[in-house]
């Protein structure tokens, strides 16, 4: 008999259980911190136990070992990248999103191919090495064939190198088209575990069914992406649900296909216009916020934690050094912003709060200490899903990917960098060279960092 697969679903009174257990204390959460120091797999109940910290010496004791945990797996590299909406028609009525079908005030508008050319070559042009494709949902072979369109000549008519994409759920063969098109990361956030709150936020249209979405990482595997990015919109429901929710769904992932989520996105709701809803029924403090992202980095410690522009500029500098490996830079969430230049009225899905540019963005990773990423190596040579999984567990990663983001740093500056992150860079570049033992990695870093100062000696005279 062929063995069935486990269907995954979260048991409400379960998770409830382990957040009012009251067990605890300094004593224990050191115990705890020692295992995650070590990449050990937390239990459920252990990371219930991380989620009750809010003493502030205790919180920073969680902030110090994520930020170690951190450093260990990922080093000191954050990818940068930018979402691409390409539409912003739906058929959903989410209480909290701009796009939703009964916001009338919405002036619907689908990019065509060329559009969507223009403004994939636009960010290549900005120094950006790969996109996040965002859409409404529009069920139907239409939708699918356009979106699978979008990827394919992307990939065809520009250098981009790599198209994720976050879009409604699909079934097993849609995803199989999907994937067949090109698409790296597949995309798509529970946006609430608990079952009420999520059918009183989706009152209609295909995103009303629970059910489908929480299968639709199981349907997305099966068809073959091996890299899926998970999330949940936090300020829906009571966050420690949220997270334990989702790290019981990625260890369902972990033990039925042998590798869990590549990512995990950590969206905070934020207003956004014509949406029903005007503020959040559960807030979620800053100091909450950097307590999700650092739990989620001991929970997951192979795992990408994304943080995006919802976010404000202050508290991405804190949570990039202490958990987030992924952010969104220079975004803009209406469609058509990029090439056009000014903001598309009526189009935006929801207000940012950091709007620095990518190239800001850049010196401010650098400013902080870390490395900002444009490399797409992974992508290149094939490394995803459990390859990339086993690559990060042996600490691989470490010294090749190193090597990398520095070459992916000085090409960004030698092509796309302001005379301000140039400075800031170079400086970086050299000081980090001392730690590369391979010989040929380093003349070609060399030669690299020579091309930048070369054109940073062109600019001034
Ligand atoms: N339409 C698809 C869907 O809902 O899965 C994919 C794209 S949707 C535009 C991407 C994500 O934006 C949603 O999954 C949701 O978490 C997030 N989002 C929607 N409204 C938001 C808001 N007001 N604030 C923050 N994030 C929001
Ligand atoms: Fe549509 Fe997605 Fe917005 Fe919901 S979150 S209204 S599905 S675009």
């Amino acid at each position: 008999m062929i063995p069935t697969k486990e269907v995954f679903a979260i048991d409400e009174s379960e998770i409830h259980a382990l957040i009012r257990d009251g067990r605890g204390g300094r004593h224990e959460l050191m115990r705890i911190l020692a295992r995650a120091r070590e990449a050990k797999r937390l239990t459920l109940s252990e990371i219930a136990a991380l989620l009750r910290v809010e003493a502030p010496q205790d919180l920073a004791a969680i902030f110090a070992a994520a930020r170690g945990v951190k450093e260990q797996v990922f080093g000191k590299r954050i990818v940068l990248f930018a979402p691409l909406y390409l539409s912003n028609r739906c058929a959903n009525n989410c209480l909290y999103c701009g796009f939703r079908r009964e916001n009338r005030e919405a002036h619907r508008r689908s990019l065509s191919i060329p559009d969507i050319l223009r403004e994939a070559a636009c960010l290549f042009e900005l120094g950006y090495r790969r996109v996040l494709l965002v859409a409404g949902e529009t069920p139907g072979e239409a939708s699918l064939a356009y979106l699978c369109r979008a990827v394919e000549a992307i990939y065809r008519e520009t250098p981009m190198p790599i198209v994720h994409v976050n879009a409604a759920p699909l079934s097993v063969e849609g995803f199989r088209r999907l994937k067949e098109a090109g698409a790296g990361v597949y995309q798509c956030f529970q946006e609430s575990y608990h079952g009420s709150t999520y059918r009183r936020m989706h009152p209609s249209g295909p995103k009303r069914d629970y059910t489908w979405r929480l299968s639709v990482m199981d349907r997305a595997m099966e068809a073959g992406f091996d890299d899926v990015g998970m999330g949940v919109l936090f300020g829906l429901y009571d966050y420690r649900f949220e997270v334990l929710s989702l790290i019981a769904h990625a260890r369902h992932l972990e033990q039925t296909y042998g590798v869990g989520p590549h990512t995990v996105s950590v969206p905070r709701l934020q207003p956004a216009p014509g949406a029903a809803l005007s503020e959040a029924p559960h807030p979620v403090s800053d100091e909450v916020f950097r307590k999700i992202v650092a739990v989620f980095r001991l929970a997951l410690p192979y795992t990408g934690v994304v943080v995006s522009t919802r976010e404000g500029a202050s508290l991405r500098d804190d949570v990039v050094r202490m958990g987030a490996s992924q952010i969104s830079a220079g975004s803009r969430t209406d469609i058509g912003g990029y090439a056009d230049g000014a903001a598309r009225a009526g189009t935006q899905q929801f207000s940012l709060s950091d709007s620095r540019s990518l190239d800001e963005m850049v010196h401010a990773v650098l400013d902080a200490g870390l490395l900002p990423s444009l490399c797409t190596a992974c992508y290149r040579t094939g490394r995803t899903g459990e390859h990339f999984r086993r690559a990060a567990e042996s600490g691989m990663l470490q010294e090749h990917c190193l090597v990398n983001a520095l070459l992916s740093l000085a090409e960004y500056l030698e092509r796309h960098g302001s005379a301000e992150s140039r400075a800031v860079g170079v400086q970086r570049i050299a000081a980090a060279l001392e730690n590369v033992s391979d010989e040929a990695l380093r003349r070609r870093l060399i030669d690299r960092l020579d091309r930048v100062r070369q054109g940073e000696a062109d600019l001034h005279q």
